[in-house]
């Protein structure tokens, strides 16, 4: 089945009760049993709900998997997949990370003895250089936020196949739409339901999917014992707005385009990251294992000044001034004070997040208002 088939059917039945063609929302937390041990297979929501179930089928189908798991937030799924490991344990991670899980490995779980190193996953030998016999995690986000770097799955598959780790992504940025992790030679795909696959700012959630029993089995003993399980509602708004993740990609690709191009016009503007530009350095990766480069774009102002970007964000009308991203509207953020605030700020600029980095989240309105907007917010 092809992508656009798969994500509005995939999980998805007419409900045999009444016959009802979307999943009911099953805001239920228990189920009545016949007697003991006798039931339809679900007995609490914590443990399984079926409009949470319907969604992770979906999820797990659009990602090539098969299985699925969804959590109260991209972070709680990260947090199961660090709650797979022991003390002593090492994980090798990008230096230019989503700031949150950078947040969560440093303050959560380096104080329970897991090892963290973050290393500029561009040039595998970066990575190859801190593989050890305690590695058992390879953690990959591309293209990465916010400087849109692009790193090569395939490449970090072989690093650790033969490390013995595992090898999780983080797929937000690229969506199932245009990247399968899966199919590249990884273990584990993480979203930030919250964004794209979400789609319309309105719910936040994450999601784990792998082919591996093994690691399915140990994704589904934490999401239970953990619990930080996703609300029926939330994954009942979700499977709607997956329904329509292929048009949306789509659209963002073609504005992403359209704005990036414009950028790079802009007297004022010094530098556009966006991984579709032939001049981008890893392009040719990009290339071979996304099939578009999306509409996250990020670029700095000629002269790097705080001020200058804090007015750029400000004065926009489209693009709203806000974190997160992959919603049907623009928006417009300033990583080095909002996403990324919390990383120090020599580690930051090393990666690139300097002062008058701006971020777009660019939408699915008309790319010609979009670019007009930007263009009386410069000036
Ligand atoms: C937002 C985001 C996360 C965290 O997800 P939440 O749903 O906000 O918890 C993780 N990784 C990336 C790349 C993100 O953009």
């Amino acid at each position: 089945m092809k992508f656009g088939t798969k994500a509005i059917h995939a999980g998805v039945h007419p409900d045999e009760s009444t016959g009802a063609i979307m999943t009911p929302i099953y805001q239920t937390s228990t189920y009545v049993q016949e007697g003991v041990g006798k039931h339809k297979g679900y007995e609490y929501s914590r443990t399984q709900n079926p409009t949470r179930h319907a969604l992770e089928k979906n999820i797990a189908a659009i990602e090539n998997g098969k299985f699925g798991a969804c959590f109260g937030s991209g972070l709680a799924a990260i947090d199961c997949v660090i709650k797979m490991l022991n003390p002593g344990d090492e994980v090798i991670s990008t230096n230019d990370l989503y700031g949150g899980s950078y947040r969560i490995f440093k303050t959560i779980f380096e104080k329970y003895g897991i090892i963290f190193h973050f290393v500029d996953m561009q040039d595998r030998f970066n990575v190859e250089a801190v593989v050890n016999s305690k590695t058992k995690l390879i953690w990959v986000e591309t293209p990465t936020n916010p400087m849109m770097n692009i790193v090569d799955i395939e490449a970090m598959s072989k690093i650790a196949k033969r490390a013995g780790a595992v090898l999780a992504v983080d797929n937000t940025f690229a969506t199932p739409y245009l990247q399968n992790p899966l199919d590249l030679g990884a273990d584990i795909v993480m979203h930030s339901v919250t964004k794209y696959l979400g789609g319309h700012s309105d719910v936040v959630m994450g999601a784990l999917v792998t082919s591996c029993d093994e690691i399915a089995r140990e994704m589904y003993r934490i999401q239970n014992s953990s619990g930080a399980v996703t609300a029926p509602m939330d994954s009942f708004l979700v499977l709607r707005g997956i329904k329509t993740l292929h048009l949306r990609m789509q659209r963002h690709c073609e504005n992403g385009e359209k704005v990036a191009r414009y950028l790079t016009t802009h007297p004022k503007i010094d530098k556009v990251y966006w991984p579709g530009f032939e001049s981008h350095p890893n392009h040719e990766v990009a290339k071979k294992q996304m099939r578009g480069f999306g509409g996250m774009i990020s670029f700095t102002l000629k002269g790097n000044n705080l001020e200058d970007a804090l007015l750029v964000v400000k004065k926009t009308q489209i693009f709203a001034l806000a974190e997160s991203l992959g919603g049907v509207e623009s928006l417009i953020g300033h990583p080095a004070t909002m996403t990324h605030a919390s990383i120090p700020k020599d580690i930051r600029e090393q990666s690139g997040v300097v002062d008058s980095l701006i971020r777009l989240s660019v939408g699915i309105e008309d790319a010609e208002d979009l670019i007009e907007d930007l263009n009386l917010a410069l000036a």
